[in-house]
């Protein structure tokens, strides 16, 4: 029987990069792009020989869920999404029902474009909106403004797209409670069938981590935790469930792709910086573009797909990791699986690791329980909305002590 399988493309071109970000994404005015395009179009190529250089194992999987994230994926010429796409029909079966997600960001999708992405069967379109306010946009380097997140909306609906997701940020620059519960009213007039609202993050070394200007315009810590009680009061009462502590659906539109990192199922990331959890091995790509394709063309010039998947060289661009022993694989079940607000499965854990789940957490499962952050029901574990709330802190509980 095909064992089930998820994809990542990742796709690293933005227009401009945006002050807050720490992605493996590369603007237009980036040294390492260059004006023709050549670098995309060798990167694309580069995405496609990854993708064959697995075809001596394909046949063993079937795959269930797609993601073509960035980056800015509709940054892409037309054309160049669906050959990707056709390159990975030609190579895996893929799930006649599988998910299969583009990231969007307005101001780069065109209805030639949706209508291309529906063409090469993709049905779930996840647009990085962020704030419905345009001073908030501005401060935080976004190319668009809330009204061509509108127009990008409406040519996604008007081609045909049914499973619409809008990403959301809380807690930036100069934001109050009250704009932000307005970017929420107006993201619920659009009806999406998902949202997600992460809070901002400062990361070290962008350009939002120098702006000290920026900096004393960040919402404090207290408007900060109302914004999240907001998110999930506001989206409640309008008919989204929370399935993960960021994340919000309508009955039936959870992100399965995503439910596969947070279940730690099998998936391959293809291009640079892209993660894989498959075979038992735990490996990510080069974050180097230029090896990246170099190494793809001098790998396809000598080898068929075959030898290149049994021959093992791409492992010069793939940095393995070696030291995930089933500790860390515990660890991390269980961390990811708390995410959700579904929890863990005692019975799957089993399955998994051939240790009871109460042998190794039975302590820390049990005091959160008394204290009322967790429940144990029907041989499912999982965070109380008043264990949410604090799953920072409980979440450390379940590392083991040398990681602590
Ligand atoms: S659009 Fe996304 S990936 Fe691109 S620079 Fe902005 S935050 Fe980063």
């Amino acid at each position: 029987m095909r064992k089930n399988l998820s994809i990542y493309i990742h796709i690293p071109f933005c227009v401009k990069k945006c002050v807050y970000c720490d992605f493996l994404s590369f603007g237009a005015d980036d040294p390492q792009i260059n004006r023709s395009g050549a670098v995309r179009k060798a990167y694309v190529q580069s995405i496609c020989r990854e993708l064959l250089s697995y075809k001596s194992i394909s046949k063993d999987y079937i795959v269930r869920t797609i993601f073509i994230g960035g980056g800015t994926p509709s940054i892409l010429l037309p054309g160049e999404i669906m050959n990707i796409l056709a390159t990975l029909r030609s190579i895996f079966k893929v799930d006649e029902a599988a998910e299969i997600t583009i990231e969007v960001n307005p101001g780069t999708l065109t209805a030639i474009k949706a209508a291309e992405y529906l063409d090469a069967g993709i049905n779930r379109m996840s647009i990085g909106l962020q704030s419905a306010h345009n001073d908030e946009l501005a401060m935080l380097g976004r190319i668009h403004t809330y009204e061509q997140f509108l127009a990008s909306y409406q040519t996604a609906r008007e081609a045909g797209f049914r499973n619409i997701n809008i990403d959301l940020i809380s807690a930036i620059p100069g934001q109050t409670l009250h704009s932000y519960l307005d970017t929420l009213e107006r993201v619920l007039k659009c009806r999406p069938e998902h949202i997600s609202s992460y809070s901002l993050i400062v990361e070290d070394g962008t350009p939002l981590a120098e702006d000290t200007e920026l900096l004393a315009k960040l919402p404090d810590e207290e408007t900060d935790r109302e914004m999240y009680e907001a998110t999930r009061k506001v989206l409640e009462m309008s008919g989204y469930k929370r399935y993960e502590i960021s994340n919000y659906a309508k009955p039936g539109y959870e992100c399965r792709h995503n439910i596969v990192y947070w279940t730690m199922d099998e998936y391959i990331g293809l291009g640079i910086g892209a993660a894989s959890f498959f075979n038992g091995r735990r490996y990510s790509n080069t974050l180097d573009m230029k090896q990246y394709i170099r190494t793809m063309e001098d790998v396809f010039d000598k080898r068929s797909a075959d030898e290149i998947y049994q021959s093992q060289a791409l492992d010069t661009i793939r940095h393995i990791d070696e030291t995930v022993d089933v500790d860390t694989l515990m660890e991390e079940y269980v961390i990811f699986g708390l995410r959700m607000t579904r929890g863990i499965s005692a019975a799957d854990f089993y399955d998994r690791f051939g240790h009871s789940l109460y042998d190794v957490y039975g302590d820390v499962i049990r005091s959160y329980v008394a204290s009322g952050h967790m429940k144990d029901e029907k041989g499912m574990v999982f965070l109380t909305r008043k264990g949410i709330d604090v799953s920072n802190r409980i979440l450390v509980d379940f590392l083991h002590d040398e990681n602590k």
